[in-house]
């Protein structure tokens, strides 16, 4: 089994406690990797490294030149995407094609925000005052700590580090305990790419030894999150102590709306995908589904057809549809949300069941799982399972559609699927969320923002928008 280290500074260190932890895979439940347990000490080391680069090699790099290295480092993506694959889908347990997918697009994200680089530009500001000139120039923040969660681990962390990197920034990322090994992996690109030693450094371990410190470190200039809503407010409460930048992007259980209008089959292909896909473990899940009353019986049992054919299994086989959930604590969580769905009084019309036994390795599969009859008021229709679950509820026309939708401490993401350009129109403008789907989901691009109304965060991934995030404006005055 591997042994990994750190990365910081361009070198591999062991870590200061002399502690590693294993990591499992969630097909197997065996260890498969040896983690080094980070800690403040390491977040010390990291920290001094990425701001030697920063006020050395890459603060005098060009902007061009930082660029064209992001572009480098999208090229090693793609020629090592077989390895990055195999190592995040044994930690994370999705399916290979699924993580392949989302490897080819990490890349673009490199290739994108390399390219925007050296077109970060100020503007020469208008003066109501004779004799004086100003004009504003951006600047990066500093040290940036990324935090990410154990679902999608690199394409995560490349939401923050591309941006961050484009901006002239320094990372030192902080992956999940439950799936560092991919993060190791990529830090290896940084170097073969070129990068100056200590723009990108990965520190390993829990929340509590390697997270804390991040945030609480005084060198650390913002703080670029992805998790639950708990860690984001522990996050964000110690990051305001110092008055530091934070971007969080957090939990959601988004409404799927269809209405009676709409191309029933194509819907409900996209609501199965917007719930189903990596297993129901992703933050912008359709796991609210709102049905018009008229189609309710009709639409339910398509979804029923389709999704009663999934094929669950071994995530490393061609064919398997949905593997197991990433961790047994998440595991416990999601059957736990199927029985407060049961004692509520919802009705279980697909699944509600774990597959154990031979094909399914240490058994932590949930079948796709589908409740009808759900008030809005129940917890499974407010909280956030982050499984294989989809909440069905029914409303009578727009009015209440928005009435629902919106009702719900969540923002992340909203579907509509009606033919009406105008019902369209009038549900992404009424809907509070930071993304409003019509007649699609789960689509994200490099090119757009991404990010949460209400508690599912603060600030936006994707697009000039994030690059924003990550740099100060600072206003110039020049008497003539
Ligand atoms: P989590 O909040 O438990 O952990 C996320 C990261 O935070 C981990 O690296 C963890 O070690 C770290 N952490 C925990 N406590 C910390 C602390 N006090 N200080 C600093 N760091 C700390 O989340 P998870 O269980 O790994 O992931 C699932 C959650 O992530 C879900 O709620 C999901 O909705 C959310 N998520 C959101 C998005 C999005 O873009 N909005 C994307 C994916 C996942």
């Amino acid at each position: 089994m591997q042994q990994y280290k750190l990365f910081i500074g361009n070198e591999w260190k062991a870590p200061a406690s002399g502690e590693w932890f294993d990591s499992l895979d969630p097909f197997s439940g065996e260890p498969w990797a040896r983690i080094p347990r980070g800690n403040g000490q390491d977040v010390d080391r990291a920290v001094a490294a990425a701001k030697a680069a920063m006020e050395g090699p890459w603060h005098t790099m060009s902007a061009t030149q930082r660029g064209m290295l992001l572009h480098k480092l999208g090229e090693l993506i793609d020629a090592n995407a077989d390895q990055l694959t195999e190592v995040e889908a044994r930690d994370n347990g999705k399916l290979r094609t699924e993580v392949r997918g989302q490897v080819s697009y990490m890349a673009k994200y490199f290739y994108y925000y390399g390219g925007l680089a050296d077109k970060i530009q100020g503007a020469v500001i208008p003066m109501d005052k004779p004799k004086v000139f100003n004009y504003t120039r951006y600047e990066p923040v500093g040290v940036v700590g990324t935090i990410t969660p154990w679902n999608s681990s690199l394409l995560l962390t490349a939401w923050k580090v591309a941006p961050a990197l484009a901006a002239g920034n320094v990372v030192v990322a902080k992956p999940s305990e439950h799936t560092s090994v991919s993060l190791l992996v990529l830090a290896g690109l940084f170097a073969e790419a070129g990068f100056p030693p200590g723009v990108f450094n990965v520190v390993t371990g829990y929340g509590k030894d390697v997270g804390e410190p991040l945030v609480e470190h005084p060198d650390v200039a913002c703080i670029a999150f992805t998790g639950g809503d708990e860690g984001g407010r522990r996050v964000s409460v110690a990051a305001a102590k110092h008055f530091k930048r934070v971007t969080l992007e957090l939990g959601g259980k988004s409404p799927n709306i269809v209405f009676d209008d709409a191309d029933l089959a194509r819907a409900a292909n996209g609501v199965i995908t917007g719930i189903f896909s990596a297993g129901g473990q992703t933050c912008m899940a359709g796991s609210r589904l709102l049905l018009q009353d008229s189609i309710h019986d009709e639409f339910v049992e398509r979804l029923v057809a389709i999704a009663s054919k999934a094929k669950l299994g071994d995530p490393a086989l061609p064919g398997v549809q949905v593997g197991p959930v990433a961790t047994r604590p998440q595991f416990d969580k999601v059957v736990s949300y199927i029985e407060v769905a049961k004692a509520e009084g919802a009705r279980c019309v697909l699944g509600g069941n774990v597959r154990r036994g031979p094909g399914f390795g240490a058994g932590q599969f949930v079948e796709p799982t589908i409740f009808t009859g759900v008030d809005n008021g129940m917890r499974i229709a407010q909280e956030e399972v982050f499984g294989p679950v989809l909440s069905v509820l029914k409303f009578k026309d727009e009015e209440e559609a928005i009435q629902i939708g919106n009702d719900i401490r969540f923002g992340l993401a909203a579907g509509v699927w009606t033919k009406s350009l105008h019902r369209a129109m009038h549900m992404s403008e009424r809907l509070k969320a930071g993304t409003v789907w019509i007649n699609n989901y789960r689509s994200t691009s490099f090119t757009t923002p991404f990010g949460g109304y209400k508690d599912s965060g603060l600030g936006r991934e994707g697009g000039v928008e994030a690059v924003k995030e990550f740099l100060e404006v600072k206003s110039v005055w020049i008497s003539t």
